[in-house]
């Protein structure tokens, strides 16, 4: 039996994840005795380029593509900005982009500012998502034009983990002779993806988020996709992203897609019964609770709860002292408390957007974690609306 009152109970993996044990025992080598030079001539840096052949092949693997279309980048970040940037690159001529309003700040903000890290004028069509977080398919039809050079749309969405269709839209694109990314950093590992005869041409994956260590990437680039190297350098990525390659990092993300690749059918079937648990108790425990996203095209570890009438960052600091780890829907900016953009682009009400809390979990989560959250959650909530105004008001 878990000891739940003195270990953490992390249910913040959309955040970011616990690396796996597996993981890091593939790293170690890396790290220590194997600290050559994959580029160099000598045979001690020629033993560490079969492992980074064979962590290629290992996410290839894993999304249905072939190893010469995986590129390694930093993060999902740096992967986002080189697709968005190559595309416009790519095609001077056009000077449309389309995306949502519910991407993730590695898109949005650069698609906010694409002005200034260009010196060109972008027309951005930013799409508006139903109330439940979905897309509107013929509304984003409607928005590709003989001007749009890229469409970048998220696979799944950090926040909600409501899922778009993104081969469909892929497609669309494809089809007016526009190229299409899609951020996967929270998809891949929880979903099956399979790209082999897909239309999208830039993938987007960051280690952090599937049990491999932060600082580690991937662009996928189908092939035959024009490309324009954001990182220009050495000769690394068959010249597509210059810099010596985090070996380590790169050996850690193949294993993490090994292991994801294992347990799909877990995080499919246990995760999701895990998640399931949790959000039907918090919704059938806690008066005035509400489900943000879809109900089914959601990923199978996510569950963004509002409960109303109280703030996010409050519930946070309460289960903090519970040791139970979530996310908010709101942040403290400049000394505001915003709700999240995700949330007000979906329409949910101010009283509800600001008291939202993302769970997001993982295989490492425990049925006893979800009972001991269930026993927590509804004293945290009855506390902080006995001190709010707008609570007495609206019981
Ligand atoms: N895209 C999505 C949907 C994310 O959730 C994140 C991280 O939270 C990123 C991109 C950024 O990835 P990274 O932290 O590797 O830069």
């Amino acid at each position: 039996m878990t000891d739940t009152t003195s270990k953490v109970i992390y249910m913040d993996n959309n955040a970011t994840t616990r690396i796996a044990p597996e993981v890091l025992e593939a790293m170690m080598p890396y790290l220590t005795d194997l600290y050559g030079n994959p580029s160099s001539m000598h045979s001690f840096g020629g033993r560490v380029a079969p492992a980074i052949h064979a962590a290629r092949q290992a996410i290839a693997d894993l999304i249905g593509a072939e190893p010469e279309e995986i590129v390694f980048t930093s993060s999902g970040t740096e992967s986002d900005s080189t697709a968005i940037l190559s595309a416009l690159q790519t095609y001077p001529e056009k000077n449309h982009v389309v995306t949502t309003r519910v991407e993730h700040p590695a898109v949005k903000n650069l698609c906010d500012n694409l002005d200034i890290f260009t010196g060109r004028k972008y027309h951005i069509t930013r799409l508006h998502v139903n109330g439940d977080g979905t897309l509107d398919l013929q509304k984003y039809q409607d928005s590709l034009t003989d001007e749009t050079a890229i469409v970048s749309a998220m696979w799944a969405n950090n926040e909600t983990g409501v899922i778009f269709p993104v081969e469909e839209m892929a497609q669309m694109a494809n089809d007016r002779g526009i190229l299409f990314h899609t951020d996967a950093v929270q998809a891949v590992g929880k979903i099956p993806i399979d790209l082999s005869s897909s239309a999208i041409n830039f993938l987007s994956i960051s280690g952090h988020k599937l049990h491999a260590p932060k600082g580690v990437g991937v662009l996928y680039i189908r092939k035959g996709t024009p490309f324009v190297p954001f990182l220009n350098g050495g000769h690394q990525e068959h010249g597509r992203r210059g810099g010596t390659e985090n070996v380590a990092s790169i050996v850690g993300l193949g294993k993490a897609c090994q292991l994801a690749a294992a347990a799909m059918t877990e995080e499919n079937t246990r995760v999701r019964a895990l998640r399931d648990k949790l959000e039907t108790g918090l919704l059938t425990t806690i008066p005035k609770a509400l489900l943000n996203g879809h109900k089914e095209l959601r990923l199978p570890n996510t569950a963004n709860i509002s409960f109303e009438y109280v703030e996010g960052e409050a519930i946070l600091l309460h289960m903090n002292q519970h040791n139970i780890c979530a996310s908010s829907g709101s942040a403290c900016t400049s000394g505001s408390l915003e709700p999240s953009h995700v949330l007000r682009a979906m329409g949910v009400p101010f009283t509800a957007a600001h008291g939202s809390i993302r769970y997001s979990l993982s295989i490492y989560n425990s049925e006893e974690e979800i009972d001991y959250v269930l026993a927590t959650m509804p004293d945290i909530i009855a506390k902080l609306r006995a001190m709010s105004p707008f609570w007495e008001e609206n019981s």
